[in-house]
């Protein structure tokens, strides 16, 4: 009778923390980590943020002119553009699809790539 109490509790022990992983494996996998640069339309980098640890930082050069772009765990961002109007950098750091980088002069997009 005790063994079967024993049983049982070990089962539905297991099965909620069953079901906790799976929603924490769930939640960290997907869920807009990836950002698409787009030059001139032309997709030419795919960066996974959640894979980020060291922030670093990169060049995306073209006819149009040259913008600097951070990138951090979660987060990107341009931090120095030689563009006129200097939009992209006043918009800072996005962490979520819902609004793109955007440097109409050097026709550079960066979005992050949102689960629908
Ligand atoms: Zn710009």
């Amino acid at each position: 009778m005790k063994q079967t109490k024993f049983w049982g509790f070990l089962f539905s022990a297991l099965f909620i923390l069953g079901c906790g992983v799976f929603l924490w494996l769930k939640n960290t996998g997907d869920a807009g980590s990836v950002a698409d640069i787009w030059l001139d339309g032309e997709l030419i980098e795919s960066i996974d943020l959640n894979a980020v640890t060291i922030p670093y930082e990169f060049e995306v050069s073209s006819e149009y002119g040259s913008n600097v772009i951070h990138v951090s765990h979660g987060a990107i961002a341009v931090t120095e553009a030689d563009c006129p109007d200097q939009i992209c950098v006043a918009q800072g750091a996005i962490a979520d699809s819902a609004i793109p980088i955007v440097c109409m002069p050097h026709r550079l997009v960066i979005e992050i790539r949102g689960e629908p």
